[in-house]
């Protein structure tokens, strides 16, 4: 998987470059400004591997204690593309919902529907937990 879609953006689906939109989140020089970008660059993290520290160190510490570094860099699924569909920001809580598309190992395509928490926390964005919606 590459930071690029073939058209050469951001494979989180904003027409920008990876650097100049999750990419700046992922290698830390920024932080995210809003829950949508915090959870765009999530979905980038999973998406490419690698980054489990950014998804631990991004994630509320009271929610992912069983959470392992290491696991959380493998990529276990193919992800396609990610959809928001909505966001919410209200003080220091936000809400984001989207539709992120991928193939399992035996290449049967799935789609996560989730409505995800953030919340600020010393000025920082951070990934609560989810309703995950059985509808798609
Ligand atoms: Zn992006």
């Amino acid at each position: 998987m590459h930071e690029l879609t073939s058209s050469g953006h951001c494979i989180c689906g904003k027409n920008k470059k990876f650097e100049l939109c999750c990419g700046q989140y992922l290698t830390g020089r920024q932080h995210a400004k809003t829950p949508e970008q915090l959870m765009r660059s999530r979905y980038c993290a999973y998406a490419l591997g690698g980054y489990g520290d950014y998804l631990i160190n991004t994630w509320h510490p009271m929610m992912c204690k069983q959470l392992v570094a290491e696991d959380l860099s493998i990529r276990h699924h193919q992800w396609i593309k990610l959809e928001v569909l909505n966001k919410t920001q209200s003080g220091d809580q936000g809400t984001v919902e989207f539709k992120a598309y991928y193939h399992d190992q035996q290449g049967a395509e799935h789609v996560l529907h989730e409505n995800s928490f953030f919340q600020r926390v010393a000025g920082k964005w951070l990934y609560v937990g989810a309703n995950l919606e059985n509808k798609i």
